[in-house]
């Protein structure tokens, strides 16, 4: 389920969708969400993680524009989470790793006017690989100054060249083709670019189609009020929980107490990182 509210500000998305399925139903609208980059990751697993996008300049991480979750409980009930009912679970599922707490089977999520937008990948030779970090160092302290423009960067074995090569994932979420922040990754001479102008949609399903093995991210960020760490990116990195601080590990704790008092995800939902 995908459906958008009449004064077209909140989308109601049902968490067995992936992203494909959420852009294909809002970009026709000319409406767009806070979401995954790719088309075939899991919308549940992506916003209970935290959420990266390419709106997240302007809008901030994935969790940070859930207006209300539905969620199925462990003793069977389904309650709503948001500022105004279950104030505290609402807290803990944005960004607290959505596997302790509850079933998430809908996410009602701030909905925004979106056009077209300019992204797609380019490939570098490996000898281009310092340039690309020096440009991404330098878009890094640059970036704030433009909400619209994201970068990441990656570096892999790419089958088609038969060798190790440099990836650049520009996006800007306005239909403008090399914006004037790109100006200095525009100077990198590329092997092949697959940036253009496209729906979310189309751009989330090419993405798919490329593989990466390690991607560096940058964007501005808006300031955040909730406690979080994208788990959806750390899952090699071990005890995430630590970096939280413990006021609001605290906090978690009591509200997972609260919300799931046997415990019942934590020893049979797998996935993620337990409190
Ligand atoms: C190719 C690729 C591209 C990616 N792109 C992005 C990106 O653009 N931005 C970003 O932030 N992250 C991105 N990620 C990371 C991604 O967000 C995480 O891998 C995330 O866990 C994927 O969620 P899923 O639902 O597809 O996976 P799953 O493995 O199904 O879920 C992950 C965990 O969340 C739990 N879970 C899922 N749905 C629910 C629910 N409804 N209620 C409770 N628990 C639930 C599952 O039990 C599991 O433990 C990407 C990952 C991949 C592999």
């Amino acid at each position: 389920m995908v459906s958008l509210n009449s004064d077209r500000t909140v989308a109601k998305v049902g968490a067995g969708n992936n992203w494909y399925d959420v852009y294909k139903v809002l970009d026709p609208l000319g409406i767009s969400v806070v979401g995954g980059r790719e088309a075939g990751v899991g919308v549940g697993g992506l916003l209970l993680g935290g959420g990266i996008s390419y709106f997240s300049g302007r809008y901030g991480w994935g969790c940070d524009n859930v207006l209300n979750y539905e969620v199925v409980l462990a003793n069977g009930k389904i309650v709503n989470a948001s500022p105004y009912r279950n104030a505290a679970l609402y807290w803990a599922l944005r960004g607290g790793s959505g596997t302790n707490f509850g079933i998430v089977s809908r996410f009602d999520l701030g909905a925004f006017e979106q056009g077209l937008l300019w992204g797609g990948n380019r490939f570098y030779l490996w000898d281009n690989k310092d340039v690309l970090v020096d440009t991404f160092a330098k878009f890094i302290v640059d970036a704030p100054m433009d909400e619209f423009a994201h970068l990441y960067i990656s570096f892999g074995y790419n089958i088609q060249l038969g060798g190790f090569a440099g990836i650049a994932g520009p996006a800007y979420g306005r239909a403008i083709s090399n914006a004037t922040i790109f100006e200095d990754l525009n100077k990198i001479p590329v092997l092949f670019d697959t940036t253009h102008i496209a729906s979310m949609g189309v751009l989330a399903v090419e993405l798919n189609q490329t593989d990466f093995l390690r991607k560096v991210e940058s964007f501005p960020q808006p300031s955040h009020n909730c406690a979080k760490i994208d788990t959806s990116h750390e899952s090699q990195l071990g005890d995430v929980f630590s970096g939280y601080g413990q006021k609001s590990l605290t906090r978690l704790k009591v509200v997972q107490k609260k919300y799931d008092p046997t415990g019942v995800f934590k020893r049979l939902q797998p996935g993620y990182f337990k409190l």
